[in-house]
């Protein structure tokens, strides 16, 4: 008898288990000291393992709250974010917001270049790179507190530079200027704080050695196929 309820609870174990908890932490797409030298395995490991892993535990506690949330994307959730409370706000855009940051960084030499069609776009937008990185070095440093910086596709199809206090994304439907992430840079302190220390400014001349221009280029071409396919409807 006893052995039938384990066998019983072995075999509905792993539904519960999904049923209670429907967000799980994604591995990182590399070691933990793959961005060495610009950012380092520690921090890495701290801000993955116990910074990312709480917004994930966090937004599981919510789902007793919102059980909805449960059957959610994460995009999805974002953009309804304004029928949910502000543990949902900061523990679901936390979630997406470190998803985000693990896939458009990539080992240090392995980061390639934008696309054609993205180097258009910047180009066309910014006049070029360069000046594209220091505008989104502007929005991060001047970003007061905990926040983000963001490459997005705006409603008109142009990329945009914004940032986002705490863990706010451009995708919720609660902040001004909203759009498409391609690109966000996490200014919170736990991002950079044990080798930089203050000086957020070096980190984020650090950080562009380590940008995953195909994700990036990726996501642009998503977002701008996307609003094709919505005006073509
Ligand atoms: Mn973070």
């Amino acid at each position: 008898m006893k052995s039938r309820l384990l066998a019983c609870f072995l075999l509905l174990a792993p539904m519960l288990a999904t049923a209670e908890a429907p967000f799980s932490l994604p591995p990182l797409p590399y070691a933990a000291n793959a961005l060495e030298p610009w950012i380092d395995a520690e921090t890495m490991n701290i801000h993955h393992g116990r910074h990312h892993k709480a917004y994930v535990d966090n937004l599981n506690a919510q789902v007793a709250n919102f059980p909805e949330l449960a059957g959610m994307s994460l995009e999805a959730m974002q953009a309804a974010m304004s029928k949910f409370n502000v543990a949902v706000r900061n523990n679901g855009g936390g979630h997406y917001n470190h998803d985000l940051f693990w896939q458009v960084m990539a080992p240090a030499g392995k980061g390639g270049e934008p696309s054609a069609a993205l180097t258009a776009a910047i180009e066309r937008r910014f006049g070029s790179l360069e000046a594209m990185k220091t505008e989104m070095n502007r929005a991060a440093a001047g970003q007061f507190g905990s926040g983000w910086a963001w490459l997005i596709v705006g409603a008109d199809g142009e990329l945009a530079i914004t940032a986002t206090a705490n863990q706010d994304n451009p995708l919720m439907d609660v902040v001004p200027v909203r759009g498409a992430p391609v690109l966000g840079v996490d200014v919170w302190e736990h991002a950079y704080y044990l080798k930089y220390q203050n000086r957020r400014g070096a980190y984020l001349d650090a950080w562009w050695n380590v940008v995953n221009w195909a994700e990036v280029s990726r996501r642009y071409e998503t977002a701008t196929a996307g609003l094709k396919a919505a005006k073509a409807r």
